[in-house]
């Protein structure tokens, strides 16, 4: 068993605040949120990060799509949002299973980094 914190999540050992669930993909309120609404969306199963991915894994990023789509319309983030994955150390990746942040709620910085 991965002691991965984000799989320890998707398998419910660790609390979340789930707002999203299928088989394959959950989302959860990130912990720290950085704006009024701060998900954070993965797959089930464990990729370190995007560059973890191949031709077999990549679909999982469509469906992750979709989600972060219906979660927008539910978070009326019609206004505009924010989606984020960071990739290894230098790309500020905490935690090595593959996330997309969705932030919203606000008018974010035009700064991207
Ligand atoms: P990263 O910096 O790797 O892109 O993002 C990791 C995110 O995971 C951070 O925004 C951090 O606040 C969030 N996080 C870390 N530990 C936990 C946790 O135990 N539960 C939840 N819900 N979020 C977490
Ligand atoms: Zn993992």
């Amino acid at each position: 068993m991965s002691d991965c914190l984000f799989c320890k999540i998707a398998r419910g050992e660790i609390p979340s605040e789930k707002v999203f669930e299928n088989e394959r993909i959950l989302a959860f309120k990130d912990i720290n949120p950085q704006a009024p609404v701060h998900i954070l969306v993965i797959p089930k199963e464990h990729y370190d990060s995007l560059s973890a991915l191949d031709e077999d894994s990549a679909p999982i990023v469509s469906e992750i799509a979709l989600v972060i789509k219906r979660l927008a319309e539910e978070y009326s983030l019609g206004a505009g949002y924010r989606v984020i994955t960071n990739i290894g150390d230098n790309g500020g990746q905490t935690v090595h299973h593959l996330h997309f942040h969705i932030l919203g709620g606000v008018k974010l910085s035009e700064k991207m980094c």
